[in-house]
């Protein structure tokens, strides 16, 4: 079978606003009735007010800072931004933290399966089937997208091999041993595997991945196709975060995300006024309302994702709305010298023409009045030294057409910059000012 809910993936269009309709607003005069953030945010909007999809617009967006100061509240640790009893709470879960204190997200049993429902549409759509023995390098603390990628996978009928206390050495093994034939992982964690695994003698096409999920950094097309060459499989791309869940994955046709509907309403809004939703191919910003959890309402949660809006056909026959990209986090889109840059243009310059850089990293400085943009490039062990001073040469040059900024190329050795396992941080603003997540 070619869709996992062939019922809701081909609905026609109409049908899918009609029933987002109606899920918002009985999501909203839940919020409003048992969740303190919303019975405050939300005073004084009546739902019977929302009769259009336009309508929602006038509803105030919700940022984290919001969840963290209502999460001050009793009862401890959730404060007002529950929306179940407490006793009902079957998972503790929590963001990463990496910009500012952790929110900590309740889930019941119903909230739960709620949000591993969604996440099948994700795994189907990326081809992972019941043949599929899954493996899970990581692990998995108290991060959600790891434990939904685990019971999705074994509500989808596959195997799930959990990849945890084990070093990347260790994990290669493992995958070998167990004949794992397919992957979860950040593209970061992707690439350091395949490079372990070279280290080891052993080509990455020969532990036999069939299907790998990407998600947890923006991941350019020519970092994509890379994974593929290295793994000689197919690589998907989706997106989510731990507050909105995972809203967005790609099919088999390999262009762009479907919005998973009618689980979420998506809006994709200017990125200046956060009010007009984008036309067709326009970057904006993904303000998301999950419209079946209520162990933890959230109403229009802007996740600060900056996202291309896509044309809604696809040739799979899906007939959810479609983002053609994801451009990355709106904090880290910066003013260098007047130019508006973003650190992923970066890594698709590298990952398409630079296949002898295997680790790098951007750094931000203020000297005097000038800023100064660095690029740390590390080359892998085959590169002759006399290849070194033409590779810098030539990153220069892609680097100056590909953002119109001048950078400072620093070549160094391999195995000198960071490595990392969840979300890479390869991008450093140390101008003063400047956040740094
Ligand atoms: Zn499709």
């Amino acid at each position: 079978m070619k869709y996992w809910n062939p019922y809701l993936e081909t609905m026609e269009k109409h049908e899918l606003d009609r029933i987002e309709l109606f899920y918002f607003r009985n999501i909203f005069s839940y919020a409003k009735e048992h969740s303190l953030l919303y019975r405050d945010k939300l005073k004084g909007i009546d739902p019977d007010g929302i009769k259009t999809l336009d309508d929602v617009k006038k509803i105030p967006l919700t940022d984290k800072q919001e969840l963290r100061e209502y999460q001050e509240m009793a009862p401890y640790p959730y404060g007002g931004i529950l929306g179940r009893d407490i006793e009902e709470v079957t998972a503790f879960r929590q963001t990463s933290g990496t910009t500012g204190k952790p929110v900590y997200v309740p889930e019941t049993y119903e909230s739960w399966q709620w949000r591993i429902e969604a996440w099948c549409h994700i795994l189907y759509m990326a081809g992972f089937r019941p043949r599929h023995r899954v493996f899970l390098p990581f692990g998995y603390n108290v991060y959600v997208a790891f434990w939904e990628g685990h019971y999705a996978s074994e509500k989808l009928g596959c195997e799930l091999v959990p990849g945890g206390a084990l070093d990347t050495r260790g994990r290669i093994h493992k995958i070998i041993e167990t004949r794992s034939n397919g992957m979860m992982n950040t593209p970061t964690y992707g690439l350091h595997i395949a490079e372990e695994a070279t280290s080891m003698g052993i080509d990455p096409k020969s532990l036999g991945i069939e299907r790998m999920l990407c998600a947890g950094e923006p991941m350019p097309e020519a970092t994509r196709k890379r994974l593929e060459d290295l793994f000689g499989c197919h690589v998907f791309d989706h997106i989510g975060g731990t507050e909105p869940c995972a809203w967005a994955g790609m099919c088999e046709v390999k262009q762009g995300l479907h919005i998973i509907e009618p689980f979420f309403l998506v809006e994709i809004l200017d990125r200046e006024t956060l009010q007009r939703e984008v036309e067709e191919g326009e970057i904006g910003v993904a303000v998301v309302t999950p419209l079946g959890r209520r162990s933890f309402p959230l109403i229009r949660f802007n996740t600060k994702d900056l996202v291309r809006k896509a044309k809604a056909s696809c040739p799979c026959g899906r007939t959810s709305h479609k983002i053609s990209e994801v451009m990355g986090r709106i904090d880290d889109l910066r003013k260098i010298r007047g130019v508006l840059f973003s650190p992923k243009t970066v890594e698709e310059i590298i990952r398409k023409e630079f296949q002898e850089i295997e680790e790098f990293e951007i750094v931000v400085e203020r000297r005097g009045i000038m800023d100064v943009i660095m690029l740390r490039a590390e080359v892998a062990p085959a590169v002759p030294l006399a290849a070194i001073d033409p590779v810098r040469e030539r990153l220069k040059e892609s680097l100056k057409i590909g953002t119109n900024l001048s950078f400072h190329v620093i070549i160094e050795p391999p195995g000198s910059l960071p490595r990392y396992q969840l979300k890479a941080k390869r991008f450093k603003d140390l101008r003063e000012g400047e956040k740094n997540d």
